[in-house]
């Protein structure tokens, strides 16, 4: 058996989707393919369920991995994604909130079901559900392929465009719980809480607000972040002495975020990623 070296840890990729929320592969295939290209460490960091980590099959190494989840949250009426890494997945507190995210997202289902019905385009819950696949956690993308499907809009973009995107006529919130909780129940589950992409924070002055609730990290590279966001959050980060951590946030092969391997991650965020990762083996020593 290879053991790596905290300092052999060097290609790494802490935001992953796949198909148990909305990206294309399933764990199996993302873990494949993490080997393939000699990733380091990587997380899979599927939206609001940590189900992916039933599917890792068990004898990975080399590779690392860093249990992770992108919990949705609001603040002041917007959206904030927060990271939650090295979380204990059966923490009672954890498992309430991805069950309750879990059910409002079907019941959010129907009802731009029903909406989308009224304006004359019926589709079926099932349907949804087949492309949404065995876990059942419904995003709008899930509703937007059956409206393509139905050929009730050319694309997903479309279907988002003039029905389910924020606001449309048929769209419909989505349940959610709001930052100060989400960061409580990650600590509760003895995990750390990060803010993903802060660069795509509807304030930028949400930030500091979030840092003085007691998040422990910022996702400092990210593909959607310029070079000067990359570095005012590496200095806001080690002010304040939060982690940083990067990932591409990759979903499938056909959107930008398509960057799996080359994550050229500042110095200073890879060795903050490396004594993450350090803190968490501490942390699943003592649970
Ligand atoms: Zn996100
Ligand atoms: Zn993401």
């Amino acid at each position: 058996m290879i053991v790596k070296e905290i300092n052999d840890i060097q290609r790494v990729n802490l935001h992953l989707h796949t198909n148990v929320s909305d990206g294309n592969i399933s764990p199996k295939e993302l873990i494949k393919r993490a080997q393939e290209i000699g990733l380091d460490l990587i997380s899979i960091t599927d939206h609001d369920t940590a189900d992916a980590y039933t599917q890792i099959p068990d004898n990975i190494l080399p590779l690392r991995i860093l249990p992770g989840m992108e919990i949705s949250s609001l603040y002041k009426g917007d959206d904030v994604h927060i990271l939650a890494y090295g979380c204990d997945f059966n923490n009672s507190a954890l498992r309430a909130m991805t069950e309750m995210y879990l059910n409002g997202r079907k019941e959010r289902a129907k009802k731009m079901i029903k909406l989308l019905a009224d304006m004359g385009m019926p589709i079926s819950l099932e349907e949804v559900i087949a492309i949404a696949g065995s876990r059942e956690l419904i995003v709008r993308p899930h509703i937007a392929q059956v409206l393509v499907n139905h050929k009730f809009c050319q694309t997903r973009n479309e279907a988002f465009e003039k029905y389910i995107g924020d606001n449309k006529p048929a769209y419909v919130p989505k349940p959610e719980v709001s930052v100060v909780d989400v960061i409580s129940i990650i600590h509760q589950a003895d995990g750390f809480a990060v803010i993903a992409h802060p660069g795509k924070l509807t304030k930028l002055s949400y930030l500091e607000d979030i840092i003085k609730m007691g998040i422990d990290g910022l996702e400092v590279w990210h593909p959607d972040h310029y070079q000067w966001e990359i570095e005012n959050f590496i200095k806001i980060a080690t002010e304040k002495g939060l982690f940083m951590t990067g990932g591409s946030d990759y979903h499938s092969e056909q959107d930008k975020h398509n960057l799996f391997d080359i994550i050229p991650l500042p110095e200073v965020v890879l060795t903050s990623i490396k004594k993450l990762w350090k803190e968490y083996q501490c942390h699943v020593k003592l649970r």
